[in-house]
């Protein structure tokens, strides 16, 4: 329940949410698809609380549609296809792709004792690396990069 009154709260027209929304709902409708219930809760969740793992988007699922983990993946699948958000491969979590720029790529830093992830403004380098892999032959390059560290926090600089 505590969900549906953020969704409420947040949902302002003119929003940046609500702009976002709309975004996501006309990229949808241009691939033929709908954001159902449930694909649009998963999006809003991303947008509004950063990198969220399949787990924790299935507990805020009641009352929403049915709390089960294959419709989460179905979800998350779906999402992906599309391209409104992404996954961080080394904590499977998932984040949504800001739509203003939607080809921009994205890269992030990830504590690998905490999992905290952190995105970082590194355009212009992660333009100069693309044109490169471009230069190599490939294509369809997967646009997010991820860095692993170990954060600030006391517990994870002294482990290990
Ligand atoms: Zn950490």
């Amino acid at each position: 329940m505590s969900d549906l009154s953020i969704m409420a709260k947040e949902t302002k027209p003119g929003s940046d949410l609500e702009d976002q929304l709309n975004r996501a709902r006309n990229i949808a409708r241009k691939a033929g698809k709908t954001l159902t219930p449930v694909r649009e809760h998963f999006y809003r969740r991303l947008l509004v609380e950063g990198p969220l793992g399949a787990y924790d988007l299935v507990e805020g699922l009641n009352g929403v549609a049915s709390a089960k983990p294959p419709t989460a993946y179905r979800t998350l699948e779906f999402l992906l296809e599309l391209g409104l958000i992404r996954k961080l491969q080394s904590v499977s979590k998932y984040i949504a792709t800001p739509l203003t720029k939607s080809s921009s790529p994205m890269a992030f830093v990830v504590c690998r004792e905490c999992g905290l992830t952190e995105q970082l403004d590194c355009a212009p380098y992660q333009a100069i690396i693309f044109d490169r892999a471009k230069q190599n032959g490939f294509d369809q390059i997967d646009s997010t990069i991820e860095i692993s560290g170990l954060c600030g926090d006391p517990h994870c600089t002294d482990a290990g």
